[in-house]
């Protein structure tokens, strides 16, 4: 973090908004430490980027005349920011503390009247990037693996994107291998900052991969019921991950090849093999951990057919019924 201030100056940052959640105030104060009492902090990142959180950091922005946006914290701080270039052009540089990959991404989404509205705009992409696995340390063993598990499947996608590419299956290859290795590490030693940063590597290579090349199925059905059911991100990306790779397995056998050699495991336990991982690493398995009625499974699949979207196997109202029902009960797929 040492390095913030030299990087704030080289993007031209006189007097930068610094921006946090109001639970993670700590680090902007640590950031104005670093770089000057002309900064200005706003602390009222929310889970999600509302749009009452946009309209308070836009007014702050405005009566501080604030120059550019430095926001440290996990993604729903990076979100923030993206929303306020959005609005107002203004560069960012990212201080991230967990493993989403949010940074590396020009995808922005707000919450309106509710609705999370998602796009892509090459401006909200932070033009600086600090990693600094020590400010993660303090990450909850849970909320580092559900984080970690994130991030991957941001790389098990993007291995079968619609347009994927040699280069990003590569890196996707390389992000599932680190957070494979590093998760279950740091999960039973929190203060292991080689696991640290191993995993911040991985975070990284997936966003890059989720921010180049399109997403599927998986995406998709947490996009569904983290928004129409109000299940937690990271978590819903825990539990559905292995079963949305057990519905692609037969239909992209490159990627599955490639997650198995990033997971060391046969191409045929690729799928239990990343439910075994998610276990490991202290995140749930199961829907119904989070609250999900089994009632709600049909609603959520109808939600997830309303508009067409690519994914390797075909999208149908029984198969996601079915991939939704195995995922509400967690068994091993
Ligand atoms: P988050 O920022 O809400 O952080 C998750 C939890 O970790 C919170 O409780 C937070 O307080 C805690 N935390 C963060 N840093 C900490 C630290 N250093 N020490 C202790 N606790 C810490 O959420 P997230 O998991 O980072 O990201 C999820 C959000 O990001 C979702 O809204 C999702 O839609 C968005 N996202 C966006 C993209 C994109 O490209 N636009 C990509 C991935 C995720």
């Amino acid at each position: 973090m040492s390095v913030v201030a030299a990087e704030a100056s080289q993007l031209g940052f006189r007097k930068p908004v610094i921006i946090s959640t109001p639970s993670h105030r700590a680090l902007a104060l640590r950031v104005q430490g670093l770089i000057g009492a002309a900064s200005s902090i706003f602390s009222g990142a929310v889970m999600h980027v509302p749009t009452d959180s946009i309209a308070a950091a836009l007014l702050h922005v405005s009566q501080q005349q604030s120059d550019g946006c430095i926001c440290i914290g996990g993604s729903t701080t990076v979100g923030l920011a993206k929303a306020v270039s959005l609005e107002t052009g203004l560069k960012s540089l990212a201080i991230p503390t967990t493993y989403a990959g949010s940074e590396m991404t020009p995808i922005w989404g707000i919450t309106r009247d509710g609705v999370k509205v998602t796009g892509r705009d090459p401006r909200v992409q932070p033009r600086t990037v600090i990693y600094d696995p020590e400010l993660t340390l303090t990450l909850p063993p849970a909320v580092s693996g559900a984080s970690g598990i994130n991030a991957m499947a941001h790389a098990v996608e993007a291995l079968y994107a619609e347009n994927r590419n040699p280069l990003i299956s590569l890196v996707s290859e390389a992000s599932i291998a680190a957070l494979a290795e590093s998760l279950p590490l740091l999960t039973r030693e929190p203060n292991n900052l080689a696991a640290r940063t191993q995993a911040l590597q991985g975070a990284w290579l997936a966003g890059i991969a989720l921010g180049t090349v399109g997403m599927a199925i998986h995406h998709k059905l947490c996009h569904v019921l983290g928004g129409s059911f109000s299940l937690p991100h990271a978590e819903v990306h825990s539990v559905m991950l292995p079963y949305c790779v057990a519905y692609n397995r037969h239909h992209a056998p490159a990627a599955v090849d490639a997650m198995a050699r990033a997971l060391q495991v046969p191409a045929a336990d690729v799928p239990g093999a990343l439910h075994d991982l998610v276990a490991r690493v202290g995140a749930p398995t199961a829907l119904k951990s989070l609250g999900m009625q089994q009632g709600d499974l049909e609603r959520a699949a109808g939600i997830a057919l309303a508009r067409p979207y690519y994914n390797p196997r075909e999208v149908t109202f029984d198969g996601v019924l079915e991939l939704l029902t195995t995922a509400w009960a967690g068994s091993r797929p």
